[in-house]
């Protein structure tokens, strides 16, 4: 069932809205009032919708906790998935207003970090759509993912006020507020039992967007706690003169979502992060129980109902929440408590990497949240009989697998011993996590460990960043595509549709324009369109390895200088990366990339052949423009790093060819594209491993390899900083000196020839433009409504 916009009541929305700005006729509003008005009248249609009848469904609703939901802008993307599109484009024409100039009007809201953050909006999506009923449940910073600048190609950081006090598409509803205890000690009852008596709480306030799915009438809500002081004001102080001091505990309330940590696989380990992880989950539980009552529902009954799932260890904190409500507030006993949990919850292994994985240290969390971690303490003493049973005196097992080791608190083992699933999120890394992250507990449950390969949304990552290519699509197919991504498959035979091959290639061919222009209007470069555009997009980290893109890049720059005749097609390298404000080595990287650009965009000899453009501020929507126009995806990590990847995803659908290394979601990608159809490259998982184990020596290869010894030599002897020497240090520590732990030097010649096979296709424009078209037409199983099918049948609808 689709709902419709009444053309009439919409107008009349909007005028209220610029009436309530205090103007006397809608066309004394700026750019930016137009969309914050045309927003605010949609999210008032949209509210005014009946709801859909609940049905008496037997699927479990999913609630789904995430620190973090990277949802882009969300004007048009519920006009897309709601059909509203074309009517609110035809009334505001008539007022003289563009509407897609507007919608630019829209900050992103920034509130996550990368890929976990996209994935859980690409998955709310999905969930809408599918008909999965679902919850999603986070944090509303006041300041989202800081901005990125440029100075002398510096990383510089501002931080992001996305002004969420004024974002239209907000429902604030006081009612479903929650008070949040922290700190203080047990003390014992009567009774003998301990108990819990806080020093200080916090008041959650609800802040509610609609997630709507693709024109079937559902909207569900993504649920952003925000933090207010239980009592704003302090009045008996006010009295006394002390507002001061009033005020100041308001503001130290506020701190809690004020911003969002800027870490992306990396665990910060800070106080007020911890704070943050037990606000978001204390709400997001009490809010599930307050619903879960309100239908009338037994506690007992809860899992036969609800499933939490827990995208990645961040809201782990939950699980103790639940357990203490269930034995302090319920009065369960340890046994029908512990029946109610090991039934709720599940969660998302999304890295293997020992830096990501979260420990928390035992004070903090015994100083911030004694009665958890007693709670904890007494899983872990009735895990340890477990264990006990099937290593018996095994030491060396039980130290690695106890939830509390070492004064830490190990939170990805919590959650395995607690959940009733454990998933992976692509094949292989579900692999990785049962043979070399898990693989005792996988022995104890086999059949608690899942792959779910992650997936995208097609709505916003084809549907509305790429209007021209949808719209051959839908004249092609003549079905409804966007929610049945595999249909994509009948395009594979337009490869031989000499008319349908000219007019893909001719859609690439103005979204590369496009994102010139927009390169040339925001950093004033000159791109040519007919030049490869190869896109790397993605966080700045070690792993992902963009200075193995910039090794490459250093090797073409001098082999046109060693030889000026030298025939490349020609080729513009474009980045988008932030990198957390603390990891200097990743800041490094960045610079060296800036200086390099500089470099060679100056650089008459090099002329129009190589092109170096890092775009700052890589976001949503920055991504959106530059996903359509790329002709090469970047997937270079070093193998059994990259959990799975879905930029990869995004890239393929638009017709991007991947270099990519056999990681993540890139071996489903080679398989469903075929070999022959991607650029496979560099040393397999079980290859990285052998090499760092019988010793690898970067300065050995570098011995050997007088090409890529001049390139390292370049870097060091200050010829892209000025004479500096020192300037890029840090990486070349790491590469060289450092062991280079992420093999950078020990896949660069296979991935330079990779990139000659690259150059070697483009020119047989025929060729290539069939090899995009089948990557388009393959790539349907991405879909993130295939992932919310799998998560459906094998964990949240499974059988128990
Ligand atoms: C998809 C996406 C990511 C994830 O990219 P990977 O290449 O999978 O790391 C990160 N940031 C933004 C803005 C995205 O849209």
């Amino acid at each position: 069932m689709q709902v419709t916009l009444d053309k009439a009541q919409f107008e009349a929305a909007l005028k209220r809205q610029w009436q309530g700005f205090g103007l006397q006729q809608s066309q004394d509003m700026t750019s930016h009032q137009w969309w914050l008005a045309t927003s605010a009248a949609l999210a008032e249609q949209l509210r005014a919708q009946p709801l859909p009848k609940a049905e008496n469904q037997p699927q479990r609703h999913v609630n789904y906790i995430s620190m973090e939901f990277l949802i882009g802008r969300l004007t048009a993307n519920n006009l897309l998935n709601l059909g509203w599109y074309d009517t609110v484009n035809a009334s505001l024409k008539q007022q003289g207003v563009d509407l897609a100039d507007i919608l630019e009007q829209e900050t992103d809201p920034a509130l996550g970090n990368g890929g976990l953050g996209r994935l859980a909006a690409c998955f709310l999506d999905s969930m809408a759509t599918v008909g999965q009923p679902a919850i999603g449940y986070g944090l509303n910073y006041q300041y989202g993912l800081f901005r990125q600048s440029f100075d002398d190609g510096q990383q510089q950081e501002a931080p992001d006020n996305w002004h969420r006090e004024n974002y239209p598409w907000f429902s604030r509803n006081g009612s479903l507020s929650v008070d949040v205890a922290f700190g203080g000690s047990l003390v014992k009852n009567e009774d003998g039992k301990e108990h819990w008596r806080p020093a200080f709480s916090l008041r959650g306030e609800a802040c509610d967007l609609p997630v709507v799915g693709y024109r079937n009438g559902v909207t569900q809500p993504l649920r952003l706690w925000e933090a207010t002081d239980v009592h704003p004001f302090d009045l008996t102080l006010f009295n006394d003169g002390e507002f001061l001091k009033a005020e100041q505990k308001g503001i130290d309330a506020a701190k809690l979502t004020k911003v969002l940590y800027p870490n992306d696989n990396h665990q910060a380990g800070k106080r007020l992060r911890l704070m943050q992880q037990y606000f978001q989950c204390a709400c997001s539980v009490a809010d599930i129980l307050r619903r879960h009552h309100f239908l009338g529902r037994k506690i007992e009954d809860l899992p036969e109902f609800e499933v939490i799932q827990l995208n990645d260890t961040h809201p782990t904190i939950a699980i103790p929440e639940l357990l203490r409500i269930l034995l302090d507030e319920h009065s369960l006993e340890w046994d029908a408590a512990w029946a109610i949990i090991r039934r709720t919850f599940a969660y998302t292994n999304h890295t293997l990497m020992p830096e990501a994985l979260e420990c928390w240290d035992e004070k903090l969390v015994k100083s911030l949240l004694p009665r958890h971690f007693s709670l904890i303490k007494a899983i872990n003493a009735r895990f340890k009989k477990v264990v006990e049973k099937q290593w018996p005196g095994d030491k060396a097992v039980w130290e690695k697998l106890s939830v509390h080791q070492n004064k830490q608190v190990r939170m990805a083992n919590l959650c395995v011993v607690s959940g009733f699933a454990v998933n992976g999120v692509a094949a292989l890394h579900s692999e990785l996590v049962v043979k070399d992250l898990f693989p005792e507990y996988y022995q104890l449950w086999p059949n608690k460990f899942h792959n779910v390969t992650n997936g995208i949304t097609p709505r916003r990552w084809l549907k509305q960043c790429n209007r021209a290519l949808s719209t051959l699509i839908d004249t092609t197919l003549k079905t409804e595509w966007v929610n049945d991504l595999d249909a994509l498959k009948d395009l594979e035979s337009q490869v031989d549709n000499a008319d349908f091959c000219q007019q893909y290639q001719l859609i690439k061919r103005e979204n590369k324009i496009r994102l010139a222009e927009y390169v040339h209007r925001t950093m004033g470069i000159t791109l040519n369109p007919e030049a490869i555009f190869d896109v790397q997009i993605k966080r700045l980290h070690e792993y992902k390895r963009q200075h193995l893109n910039l090794l490459h890049i250093l090797s073409l720059y001098r082999q046109l200088r060693d030889n000026p005749q030298l025939d490349i097609v020609p080729r513009v390298f474009l980045f988008g990366a932030k990198a957390a404000p603390g990891y200097y080595l990743a800041k490094n990287i960045i610079f060296a990339i800036n200086k390099v650009a500089e470099k060679i965009n100056n650089d008459p000899q090099v002329a129009d052949r190589l092109k170096v453009v890092f775009i700052p501020d890589y976001r949503v929507s920055v991504a959106e423009l530059m996903i359509p126009a790329a002709d090469v995806s970047e997937q270079i990590s070093t193998a059994g790093k990259e959990a799975s990847g879905t930029g990869n995803m995004k890239l393929a659908l638009n017709g991007a060819l991947t270099v990519g290394t056999l990681d993540g979601a890139n071996v489903e990608i080679a398989e469903q594209v075929g070999e022959e159809n991607i650029f496979i490259f560099g040393n397999t998982v079980d290859q990285v491993k052998a090499l760092l184990a019988k010793g690898y020596s970067p300065l050995a290869l570098r011995k050997k390899d007088a090409h890529l010894d001049a390139i390292l030599g370049e870097l060091e002897d200050g010829t892209f900083s000025n004479g500096d020497k020192q300037a890029f240090s840090l990486m070349l520590d790491s590469l060289l000196g450092g062991g280079d732990p992420y093999l950078v030097l020990a896949d660069f010649a296979d991935y330079c020839a990779a990139q000659k096979k690259v150059d070697a296709l483009y020119r047989n424009q025929d060729q290539w433009t069939r090899t995009t078209i089948l990557n388009t037409a393959r790539v349907g199983m991405f879909s993130a409504d295939r992932s919310i099918r799998d998560y459906q049948q094998r964990i949240w609808q499974a059988k128990r």
